[in-house]
């Protein structure tokens, strides 16, 4: 049973928390490649504060955690903070959302800690072409990132595709190879015009119809799949005789809201009960006074919206309200 129903009726058991808007790649889709500003590190939640926020969040029926950024590896001590947050009673369940390029050494410990699975952003399966969307970083890191997770024992390992119409969908072939032939499940997403929603993303939006295109053209029989732990707004799809398989996450070309059951905390401590508008609340003013957080996340319910309006942006029609200014990085996902 759980405290936490909005308007709409829909039920709330999951929290995305990030941990920092700082990262170690500036993916195209995601932020600029230069001058970036970063929060100060003084005005992050600390470790406790979050502890305190979700202690309230799981009185009220949230049960199932995803640790996200900006890139939440580059924050010190993170296995000490899942050890913390797996042992809230009611807590279930925490995943967390990466890069990877900095998983390999911190697999093991993350494991121990209670983490539950891992997803793990990669939009390309080469390595030039790795540099030119991450703008930084490499491949070889973030395939080692994957192997040391599957040999932590994190299953299935899921891993994010943003299709990016001129860039990347010319690779969804071999994403699927991938998850034809490996125990990986590939979820393509589509990209989204969070924050900085420019001719950019006019230009490289691609609709996720073109998979099952493809999938038809390479000759996959592909059936609907089960639903996969934890896989929220995916829909899943079963590649017959393979030994992965992968998901769609399509925002904009079929709207899931109707199903919607999260919230998230920024690392600026801010409640964000819709991804895509600009309504959040404080949590700070809260913090210290349990009664006060409950009623937060009781506020939080009152302004969840019904949708977001992204496709109405594509079609360059009016919206409802104000789209958030913040980028995915500093909401984290
Ligand atoms: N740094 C981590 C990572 O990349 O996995 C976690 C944070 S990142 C903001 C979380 C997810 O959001 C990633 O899978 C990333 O690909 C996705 N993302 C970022 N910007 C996006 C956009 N504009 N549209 C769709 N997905 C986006
Ligand atoms: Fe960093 Fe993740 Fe954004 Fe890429 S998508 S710039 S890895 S926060």
């Amino acid at each position: 049973m759980t405290g936490l129903t909005d308007r709409f009726g829909r039920v709330h058991n999951y929290l995305r928390i990030s941990v920092t808007d700082r990262c170690n790649l500036r993916c195209l889709y995601c932020m600029p490649e230069e001058g970036v500003a970063f929060a100060d590190t003084s005005t992050l939640l600390s470790y406790d504060q979050i502890v305190e926020v979700v202690e309230a969040g799981a009185e009220l029926g949230i049960s199932r955690l995803r640790i996200t950024g900006g890139e939440p590896l580059v924050r010190p001590g993170l296995a000490d903070l899942i050890s913390r947050l797996s042992n809230i009673p009611g807590i279930e369940d925490i995943a967390l959302t990466t890069n990877a390029l900095l998983l390999a050494p911190q697999a093991e410990a993350l494991r121990a800690a209670g983490l539950s699975r891992v997803n793990i952003s990669l939009d390309t399966l080469e390595s030039s072409r790795f540099r030119m969307i991450a703008r930084r970083g490499e491949l070889k890191k973030v395939l080692q990132g994957i192997e040391a997770a599957a040999a932590a024992g994190f299953a299935p390992i899921k891993l994010n595709c943003v299709l990016l119409k001129g860039i990347n969908e010319d690779e969804i072939a071999s994403f699927l190879k991938l998850a034809y032939e490996q125990p990986l499940h590939v979820r393509f997403i589509e990209y989204m015009p969070i924050g900085h929603a420019d001719e950019n993303w006019k230009k490289h939006y691609l609709p996720l119809s073109r998979v099952h295109e493809i999938a038809a053209e390479q000759g996959y029989n592909v059936i609907p799949g089960d639903a996969i732990s934890g896989n929220g707004p995916s829909e899943n799809w079963t590649l017959v005789g393979g030994k992965g398989s992968f998901g769609l996450i399509h925002p904009i070309s079929d709207q899931f809201c109707s199903q919607c059951n999260r919230l998230r905390l920024t690392a600026d401590g801010f409640i964000k009960p819709c991804l895509y508008w600009m309504d959040e609340l404080d949590v700070r003013p809260a913090l210290g006074d349990r009664s006060r957080l409950l009623e937060l996340y009781s506020r939080a319910m009152d302004l969840k919206p019904e949708s977001h309006e992204m496709a109405a942006k594509l079609a360059d029609e009016s919206q409802s309200h104000e789209p958030t200014s913040r980028r995915m990085s500093q909401i984290g996902g």
